[in-house]
Formats: C-alpha cells, sequence, structure tokens
C-alpha cells in the first residue's frame, strides 16, 4: 500500500480505484500513448503548426516508444516563429498567455497559451507533489515568476490553500535582506524557489546567526542545482531538500523528488518524457544522459509534441523505494550548449564555477562574461553586507586545472570584481549562464 498523495493523484487520473496500488510501468506507458494519440489527433485536427508538420502521421501506428521516431521534433524555434499557429482553442477559451523573454541572443520572445483546464490540472500537480513537504496551517514563503493574482505563479498559492497552508511572495525576489525578514516575520516552514535565491537567504541567514529549526522543507526549482548550494542550504536550515524540474513550456510544474536525492518523479499524466541523444536525435536507453523532450497528454490550448526543451537529464533506471509509479528524472546537469570553449579546446560550465566560488561564505551570486577576442573572464561577485572579494578566490580560480592551463598557455586573465554588496543578487528566473561578449 503507497500512501504518498501522487500514486492517489495517478490512480484518480486513470480511473483506477484509490486504494488499487501502483500501476505497473506497461500499464502506464500504455496509457499514457493512448493519451498520445489523442493529443496528436488534437493538435493535427485544430492547430495550424500540427496539421502540416504531422501531415501523413497515423496516430494509431504510434504504439511504443520505439514509435516516436515517426513523429518529428518541436523546436523553441518553432515557438517563436508562430506561437499562434499552435493555438487549438478559441481565443476565449485562452485563459491565460504567457510571454518568455528570451535569454538567448535571438531575441524573439515565446509566447504559450493554457486554458483553465490546463492550468487546473497544474494546480493540481502542485498540490499533490507538496502534500508531503507543507502541513496543514503551515507557511510557504515562494519565490516564483509572474506570482501576481492570476499569474501561473499564483497556481502554486492555491493549491497550498488546497492542502489548508498558506503562500507568502517576496515583491523582489533579488532582494534577499527583505525576503530574509519575510521568512522571519512569517514563520514559514517550507521555502520554494531557484537554488541560487535559496543559497543567498541560507548566507544571510547563517551570518545573522538566526535558528535551524524553523524551516523544515526547501523545494528547489527552475535552474541546475549546484551541490555547493545544497549543502549550504541544508546545512544552515537542517532542513532537507527536495528538487523540482520544470519549464514554463510545461505549465510550471514538471516532476518532483520524494525524498531528497531519489530523483525527480515525472507528471505522468500529462507528459510523455523521453532522452534523446543530443547528436543523433535518436533515444537513448535509461541511465544515459541526453536532451529532454517531453510531449504534453492533456493540454488543450496548445499541445506540445516532442518538444525539444534544450535541458539535460536522464531517466532513473527501476523503481523508486517509495514505490511510486511514475518514472524518475534525475541528474539534470545544464543545457545544451552553454558551456564556453576556452583555447586549450576544454569547455568550461557554470556548473564548474559555482562549485568553485559559491563554496565562499560571503558570495551570494555572480555573474561571469567570457571575452574570447581579450581572453578575458570576468566575474562580478554579489556578495554579503560587510564581505569582501575572498581573498583566495582568485588562487582557487587559477589552480583549476582548466583554467590553470589557459592561464599559462593562453594568458587567460581572470578579473574579479563587486557588483552588489547590499545583500542582493543579480539572478532572476532565467537560467544562469556564461555569457560571451
Ligand atoms: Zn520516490
Amino acid at each position: 500500500m503507497i500512501n504518498h498523495p501522487l500514486e492517489c493523484w495517478l490512480n484518480l487520473r486513470m480511473d483506477r480505484p484509490l486504494n488499487s496500488g501502483s500501476v505497473s510501468p506497461e500499464e502506464l506507458q500504455a496509457w499514457q500513448f493512448g493519451l498520445l494519440r489523442k493529443t496528436i489527433s488534437h493538435a493535427v485536427k485544430s492547430s495550424p503548426f500540427y496539421s502540416k508538420q504531422l501531415q501523413g502521421v497515423v496516430p494509431d501506428e504510434i504504439l511504443s516508444p520505439a514509435d516516436l521516431n515517426k513523429l518529428p521534433v518541436t523546436t523553441p524555434e518553432d515557438l517563436r516563429k508562430n506561437p499562434n499557429s499552435f493555438l487549438c482553442v478559441s481565443q476565449d477559451e485562452v485563459a491565460r498567455a504567457i510571454t518568455l523573454s528570451s535569454s538567448g541572443s535571438s531575441g524573439t520572445p515565446k509566447r504559450l497559451f493554457f486554458t483553465s483546464g490546463d492550468l487546473e490540472r497544474t494546480t493540481e500537480f502542485f498540490q499533490y507533489g507538496m502534500g508531503p513537504l507543507v502541513g496543514e496551517g503551515e507557511t510557504v514563503l515562494a519565490l516564483l515568476p509572474d506570482s501576481r493574482p492570476g499569474g501561473v505563479g499564483n497556481l502554486f498559492a492555491e493549491s497550498i490553500s488546497r492542502l489548508g497552508a498558506k503562500t507568502v511572495y517576496p515583491e523582489d525576489p533579488s532582494d534577499i535582506p527583505t525576503i530574509l525578514n519575510l521568512l522571519l516575520n512569517s514563520r514559514a516552514s517550507c521555502l520554494l524557489g531557484p537554488a541560487i535565491h535559496i543559497h543567498a537567504l541560507a548566507r544571510l541567514w547563517k551570518s545573522k546567526r538566526l535558528p535551524k529549526n524553523q524551516v523544515r522543507s526547501a523545494l528547489l526549482c527552475w535552474d541546475l542545482l549546484p551541490p555547493v548550494a545544497i549543502e549550504t542550504i541544508s546545512n544552515t536550515f537542517g532542513c532537507e531538500i527536495f528538487s523540482h524540474w520544470g519549464m514554463t513550456e510545461t505549465c510550471l510544474g514538471g516532476a518532483v523528488e520524494c525524498f531528497q536525492g531519489s530523483g525527480m518523479h515525472l507528471r505522468e499524466p500529462d507528459f510523455y518524457l523521453e532522452i534523446a541523444d543530443p547528436e543523433t536525435g535518436l533515444p537513448v536507453p535509461d541511465g544515459t544522459s541526453g536532451e529532454i523532450l517531453f510531449t504534453t497528454l492533456s493540454r488543450r490550448a496548445m499541445p506540445l509534441i516532442r518538444y525539444k526543451t534544450g535541458d539535460l537529464g536522464q531517466i532513473i533506471s527501476g523503481p523508486c523505494t517509495c514505490g511510486l509509479s511514475m518514472r524518475r528524472l534525475g541528474d539534470v546537469k545544464g543545457r545544451l550548449d552553454t558551456d564556453i570553449l576556452l583555447p586549450t579546446s576544454e569547455y568550461l560550465s557554470m556548473a564548474e564555477l559555482n562549485e568553485i566560488i559559491l563554496q565562499y561564505v560571503g558570495v551570494l551570486d555572480f555573474k561571469v562574461n567570457y571575452q574570447q577576442q581579450s581572453l578575458a573572464l570576468n566575474i562580478a561577485l554579489d556578495i554579503a553586507p560587510e564581505s569582501k572579494i575572498p581573498t583566495d578566490l582568485s588562487r582557487a580560480l587559477t589552480s583549476y586545472p582548466k583554467l590553470s592551463r589557459t592561464v599559462l598557455e593562453n594568458n587567460l586573465k581572470i578579473n574579479i570584481i563587486i557588483d552588489n554588496n547590499d545583500g542582493s543578487i543579480s539572478s532572476g528566473f532565467g537560467k544562469r549562464l556564461i555569457t560571451s561578449s
């Protein structure tokens, strides 16, 4: 017998009795592919983009993962070019449209549409997924994009209120000192937000010698989860850490952990997720890392079929010890094409710099710009009030093997400056990347 609320939700969605226990992987997949065929039919019938893109596809021939290669992929570029051509319902039925400005160089924003039913399914996922983290009468401090009334981030508050708990939001997610006051005043016991924000909050919390016993759980989402930041958060608050994967294209919710370090259980009733080799586009076996692609299974306004997320991850093989039937996503380590190529022909990632730079107590966040022509790595630190640039940070960077080689062989210059020193940080809700100029 499984007690996790997400298993009840899966049974509800599959029209199975609530006490019928686990769903077998075969049963789950067969049910998902039934929904996937319906999604193809709905998209071909109602979306100008898919009626063209999926011309000649026979939905009844898509029976298992091996058949997915008969379906072309959908790229973020397709979405940018003509978002309206994806729309499958009338404008009257669109409850929410979100414009996503691009963090990359292409500039054109993406636009996504959701019906009230699409939004409700996300609220349900949050409600059942957050059940083990939040008790009745408790408060969640949430750092979410679009948390205005009616905004997509607000779906989270709705799900929390269904659990008998409440949500508080900061007005400015970069203003960490104000967020710290909100955390103290609200007595919130659960934190939700990007790892870098919660990490900065933990650093300030510790600098004020505040107690360990207030926060009992933190759900980290929207970007990389640097191990060094997770350790700081966990040690500072003495709390359990849960990871979440999702993006606006998944209507925020995508996958959530059952306990720390277990991998994130997928939102199987609403998405079929696959992992593809970034070079060949072919599916890779469970346990192998590749690009995450998903197909929506219940989306009415704007179904997405084999959407290329650009995120890299892997499906963890085998069942979870918690007994949940949903597959698990593990090891979401970064995004395609975001590492920089050093003149020594080695790639440098934000994940590597996180581990070097975030280990210093006074460092809350940082930005990195790589100047290819003049060969300089410019690091702008956000530090805690009354902190300084850590004395041995420069040495730590130049002794990191890849950087050490580039300094010696190519005379790379590493410049470190202070950006913010009032406790605020520069990161927003976008992915933190090394920029190039
Ligand atoms: Zn589990």
